[in-house]
């Protein structure tokens, strides 16, 4: 890869080279471009107009916020910018630095995406710098997720993130032309000085929707894909036919013809469609829009946020099923409804038992032992019921000077109240009325 890079920039030797990080998640282009420029001391407008620009040559007030909106965004020029990048430091090309995954899915209007002032945190920043003192590398480094403007705290320490020095309190430039990077443009302290500020519980939820697209997707593994989403709005017509492209549109405010432009893949939506479709449909963060089908269904399901009828001879009937039976199992577990055993609920949902192992099995487990215990109740229940009724009798049976036996007992029963008792039992059973009622007598006498 060196080779070619230096080939391409006519360098006879490799170009530059950044170490490893080794800590998960994407790094943002900036802060590479910010580490190389201070490795190799090149001042940055130079090295960008040398190999980055694409037009014009740029100023130093290009990296004040410019620098981000062209490197770490999602725009067309972003592709060809971290693509540069990733030749220019001779690292794979699938290397993102940037939110280009989102290039495929989101609208080209990204204003307002990237917050104009660089944002970090303050304990990243400190333990970043501890973990490389040793090494010749300068140690901080920004994330990408920092830039996104509606982010606020460190997904890593759930701290409110920084956007001022707290030494004197000037704002940041995305890249410092002059400064090390991790260290204040205006006053050179160290930017991972200070206490990070906590960040209440109701913003820590809020910013929980955003975790997954701006940072979980920077992780290569996790990446959303256009292709995905649209299947998702075919699956939820083929289980809803109501929600037609027309609904859709007025269920999150565009028209019918946008809705339907998505779906046929010559347009695409714009981020804040997409956190209004996740809400409608009732989903727990926006990535839900990029499942696998069964499940983008099974959550749409779960939220029970859709009023429209389920086609129940859809290919997701048995999601349905699924979701009925989980239901009534923990209804049964919470103690809603009478527990009954493995083999009647199979019997009630039509499926086997060996499914519903399978299937549920923590579910199924716990059931175990809740219907178990109401089954040893009711039997304590029983037996004492049984116990009350057989002294009533044979206390008859003593009062007609009759024959103390289980027979004459039986006979002053009513009918059917001994069902479902074995043999053995029951002559377990009347021989302690038996000692009951000679203990009663001897009680009498005394
Ligand atoms: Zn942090
Ligand atoms: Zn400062």
């Amino acid at each position: 890869m060196h080779q070619e890079a230096a080939a391409e920039f006519k360098f006879n030797t490799p170009v530059f080279y950044l170490q490893k990080r080794q800590i998960k998640g994407a790094e943002s282009n900036v802060s590479r471009l910010a580490r190389l420029c201070w490795k190799y001391n090149i001042p940055p407008s130079l090295l960008f107009n040398e190999f980055l620009k694409d037009g014009t040559n740029v100023n130093r007030s290009f990296f004040n916020f410019e620098v981000a909106s062209h490197l770490n965004s999602y725009t067309d020029k972003t592709v060809i910018l971290d693509d540069k990048l990733n030749r220019l430091l001779g690292v794979k090309q699938n290397a993102h630095h940037s939110y280009r995954y989102l290039n495929g899915i989101l609208d080209q209007r990204a204003h307002g995406f990237l917050s104009e002032n660089k944002k970090w945190c303050a304990t990243c920043y400190r333990e970043r710098q501890q973990d490389t003192r040793d090494s010749f590398e300068n140690g901080v480094f920004d994330d990408l997720y920092w830039s996104v403007d509606a982010i606020r705290i460190c997904m890593l320490h759930g701290t409110a993130l920084r956007n001022k020095c707290a030494n004197c309190f000037s704002k940041q430039p995305y890249l410092s032309t002059t400064v090390e990077p991790g260290y204040c443009h205006t006053c050179h302290s160290f930017l991972g000085d200070g206490e990070a500020a906590s960040v209440d519980e109701e913003e820590l939820s809020r910013q929980q929707t955003l975790f997954y697209l701006f940072y979980i997707c920077t992780y290569d593994e996790f990446r959303p894909e256009m292709a995905r989403l649209i299947h998702n709005l075919q699956a939820l017509r083929e289980a809803y036919p109501s929600a037609t492209s027309r609904y859709l549109g007025e269920l999150i405010g565009v028209s019918e013809d946008v809705v339907r432009k998505w779906i046929g893949g010559s347009r695409k939506p714009r981020l804040d469609s997409l956190f209004r479709l996740q809400v409608a449909l009732g989903l727990s963060g926006i990535h839900q829009l990029f499942l696998p089908d069964t499940e983008f269904i099974a959550r749409i399901m779960m939220s029970k946020n859709l009023a429209l009828n389920f086609n129940a001879r859809s290919r997701f009937k048995d999601i349905k099923k699924e979701q009925e039976i989980k239901e009534f199992m923990l209804a049964m577990i919470e103690g809603e409804e009478e527990t009954m055993s493995r083999e009647n609920l199979a019997k009630k949902f039509g499926v086997s038992v060996g499914y519903l192992k399978s299937r549920y099995m923590r579910e199924c487990e716990h059931l175990s032992r809740v219907h178990k215990h109401r089954m040893i109740l009711e039997k304590e229940q029983r037996d004492a019921d049984f116990a009350v009724q057989l002294d009533r009798a044979l206390s008859m049976v003593a009062s007609r000077k009759k024959k103390w036996t289980i027979e004459n007992t039986l006979a002053e029963m009513p009918a059917g109240a001994a069902n479902g008792i074995d043999f053995q039992e029951l002559f377990i059973a009347f021989g302690k009325a038996k000692e009951r009622l000679l203990e009663r007598r001897r009680k009498k006498k005394s």
